[in-house]
């Protein structure tokens, strides 16, 4: 059952189409991704599906509601892109406060801060000044502040920029866990693996709209007739590109520093001319390495581009 729709949903800023002309749907129950690199759109959605930006122009139907987000706003929870704590209060003291903001008091409130704590785990530093805290404790604790009042939705941008390892983890199994206990969530990130790893669908974007849309199986689909060659190569040069653009068989190239990504029909023998057309221009390669299909070689494939610089 749909959760939420959006339909041809546009933000202009002066002549910047910030979200131009976007459509998708979400099911109640799933982890939704919103995947883009920086300045695809994806926070400006979210700011208009929470209300906070005024859209130019579209549709956001919320089905449970008939469309009012006015008197449901405390069923969502967001967990924003910067940082919304107070740096001065303790963690506790930071998910009492945002809790608190929802009606809840006593006993019960206590229970929710608990929760909260334990679910991100941050038990053991709860009475710890939050502005003390590493980025991916921080990260943590914005996600505690948004939950506590179990909203039916979850909104989550980039809740993983700047982070440990292990915080990574503990947030992306939270995520699976949250949606495991009937919230419907909406992720963003520019990170693909994580994407691919926990959302059931997925919207990939660029510039204002939506250029692919599914799960990652049928995302993947889509390119499955390519392969990248990942190279690394020890000076850089000008017509690196042009010397690869021209091999029958490689798609599309991207040039970054000293890394090159080449994706290539499956079916065609690109390596060798790759190497010689490489080596007669005087440049060394230092690896390749072939990569199997993922939501980067589906980035790659349609806009010619990188996800992450
Ligand atoms: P993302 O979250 O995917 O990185 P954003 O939604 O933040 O992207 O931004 C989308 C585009 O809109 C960018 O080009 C950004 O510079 C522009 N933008 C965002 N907010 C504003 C604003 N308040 N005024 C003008 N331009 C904005
Ligand atoms: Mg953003």
């Amino acid at each position: 059952m749909k959760f939420l729709e959006v339909k041809n949903l546009c933000k202009e800023y002066g002549n910047i189409n910030a979200v131009d002309g976007v459509d998708f749907f979400i099911n109640k129950k799933e982890i939704f991704g919103l995947l883009g690199p920086n300045g695809a759109g994806k926070s400006t959605i979210i700011g208009m599906i929470i209300g906070l930006i005024n859209l130019t122009k579209g549709e956001i139907i919320f089905e449970e509601t008939n469309n009012k987000i006015n008197g449901w706003k405390e069923n969502i929870g967001l967990v924003p892109q910067d940082f919304a704590l107070y740096w001065d209060l303790s963690a506790e003291e930071n998910i009492k406060f945002f809790c608190s903001l929802y009606g809840f008091k006593g006993e019960e409130l206590n229970r929710r801060v608990e929760r909260a704590l334990e679910f991100v785990g941050l038990s053991s530093v709860r009475k710890k000044i939050s502005g003390q805290f590493s980025g991916g404790m921080k990260r943590r604790l914005n996600m505690a502040c948004a939950i506590a009042h179990t909203p039916k939705l979850i909104i989550m941008d980039e809740p993983t920029v700047g982070i440990d390892p292990q915080s990574r983890n503990h947030i992306l199994n939270s995520v699976k866990q949250l949606r495991n206990e009937g919230s419907t969530i909406i992720y963003t990130s520019h990170y693909m693996e994580e994407v691919d790893d926990i959302c059931d669908r997925i919207a990939i974007m660029d510039h204002g709209k939506i250029i692919a849309e599914g799960n990652s199986e049928y995302l993947k689909s889509l390119v499955s007739d390519q392969n990248i060659y990942s190279i690394t190569i020890n000076n850089k040069s000008c017509d690196v590109l042009e010397c690869l653009n021209s091999i029958t068989g490689v798609e599309k190239v991207v040039v970054n520093d000293n890394e090159i990504k080449c994706s290539y029909l499956k079916e065609s023998n690109v390596i060798e001319q790759i190497v010689s057309n490489l080596s007669k221009r005087n440049i060394i390669i230092e690896n390749i390495k072939n990569e199997t299909p993922s939501l980067e070689t589906v980035f790659l494939s349609l806009t010619g581009k990188k996800l992450r610089d």
